[in-house]
């Protein structure tokens, strides 16, 4: 089989093309993923979730069965580091206060 030049090159052209668009694709949405990282009041399925960024502040008739001592720390879906003010949130899968909570507050169980 005889080499073709012009095919070779048009073949880099592509892959090289390709792997541009590649990491085109992902440095936006890493950068997106910053930028929307702490879960706010405002956003459309937090605020449907009734989510607060304070307990304190949980409309009280709506919600009757939330208690002050329900806070995203306390919630088995919450994880962060000792001493840090926020945490990661799996359900929401963002960033919430320590202090915050939603209606999907599950108590976390005492360590054994
Ligand atoms: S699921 Fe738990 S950690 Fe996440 S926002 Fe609701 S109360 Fe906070």
């Amino acid at each position: 089989m005889k080499f073709d030049i012009h095919n070779h090159n048009r073949r880099v052209f592509i892959l090289h093309t390709l792997a541009g668009a590649c990491v085109a694709a992902t440095v936006p949405q890493a950068h997106a993923a910053t930028d929307t990282d702490a879960v706010k009041e405002t956003d459309a399925y937090p605020k449907s979730m009734g989510f607060r960024l304070n307990t304190a502040n949980v409309d009280q008739t709506k919600y009757p069965r939330h208690t002050l001592a329900q806070r995203c720390g306390e919630c088995q879906l919450y994880s962060s580091k000792a001493g840090d003010p926020t945490g990661n949130c799996s359900f929401f899968k963002r960033v919430v206060p320590v202090d915050g909570w939603c209606r999907n507050f599950k108590q976390r169980k005492a360590a054994t």
